[in-house]
């Protein structure tokens, strides 16, 4: 049994996309996810905010509240323990103001590119009792949690990967638009017309590496459907406890003492020339989530700015 009981999707809005936008007129919905984890509960995005004009001209949204979203099962808003905001576009961070002092993981880019002007509303990334916890790359938010830079839709965004007991699933955010845009890619190799994302380099390198962490399920932002992979299964904690007791520490050992007295002629000189079981072990020694947990609480100019995201 995992830490990660249950993953929720929380139909947040729907919006009807401007005319700048690549999906101009359809209407799009906006999900955010709620890991259900033994440490407590893990929100991934928070939705559209409320009380901008500017959001609301442009995109018409329909909203349901946080509130009502998480009551329909049986949880509140009390018991969410931290959020990820998978980036900090508009309608993915519009309700982190009802978190006060609750962490916010978001990537450092992410949170200054949010500084600038146009990326998004100021005062819903930006607020009195704000609790960022800014990070530098991948990180481990809770056990089995890991936020994963997937860069290229903006300039800090991150997916979330959740061991769970069939496997590894992948909280896309904008990473991939949706089911069909993972199938062209997968068809063509290439994203599809309709995603036109800030870098689209960083984006398609992003969507590909998602893939090769053979993840069982995908969830999307902007997508109500799954994609079912069938990819790899999670070890359990049992047994990534009896590897590491029985493989791990062993070979660690072994690797620290270096080869019998008998062999040292023979010693290995570089990782090349190791067993296949010390190369393997000796990654492992000493890696650490690269979390910088520093992030500064700075106060975002207010006004003018226009979101640019979606
Ligand atoms: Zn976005």
């Amino acid at each position: 049994m995992l830490d990660v009981r249950e993953i929720i999707p929380l139909p947040l809005a729907t919006v009807i996309y401007p005319e700048q936008h690549p999906l101009a007129g359809e209407s799009g919905i906006v999900n955010a996810y709620v890991v259900r984890h033994a440490d407590g509960l893990l929100l991934v995005d928070t939705g559209v905010g409320e009380g901008s004009t500017l959001v609301d001209e442009r995109y018409r949204p329909e909203r349901r509240s946080l509130a009502d979203a998480l009551g329909a099962h049986g949880l509140s808003c009390g018991d969410v323990a931290a959020i990820i905001n998978t980036h900090l576009h508009f309608d993915h961070c519009g309700d982190n103001r009802s978190f006060l002092g609750i962490p916010i993981y978001v990537q450092r880019a992410e949170y200054e590119a949010a500084l600038r002007p146009g990326f998004t509303i100021a005062e819903w990334v930006d607020f009195p009792g704000a609790a960022y916890r800014l990070l530098n790359g991948e990180a481990e938010i809770a056990t089995g949690v890991r936020v994963v830079p997937a860069t290229g839709h903006t300039p800090g965004h991150q997916a979330v990967h959740v061991e769970m007991d069939d496997g590894l699933v992948v909280l896309a955010g904008q990473a991939l638009q949706s089911v069909a845009e993972l199938e062209h890619l997968r068809r063509t190799g290439r994203l599809s017309e309709g995603n036109a994302p800030a870098n689209p380099v960083a984006s398609l390198a992003s969507a590909r590496r998602l893939f090769a962490y053979r993840p069982r399920r995908m969830h999307f932002s902007h997508d109500d459907a799954v994609w079912e992979g069938g990819g790899r299964r999670s070890v359990s904690n049992r047994t990534r406890r009896w590897v590491t007791r029985c493989l791990v520490i062993p070979m660690a050992s072994l690797w620290s003492r270096g080869p019998p007295a008998e062999c040292a002629r023979r010693r290995p000189r570089s990782p090349r020339q190791l067993p296949g079981a010390w190369r393997r072990a000796r990654p492992r020694l000493g890696a650490a989530p690269r979390a910088d947990h520093r992030g500064p609480n700075r106060r975002v100019p207010r006004g003018s700015a226009a979101p640019g995201g979606r």
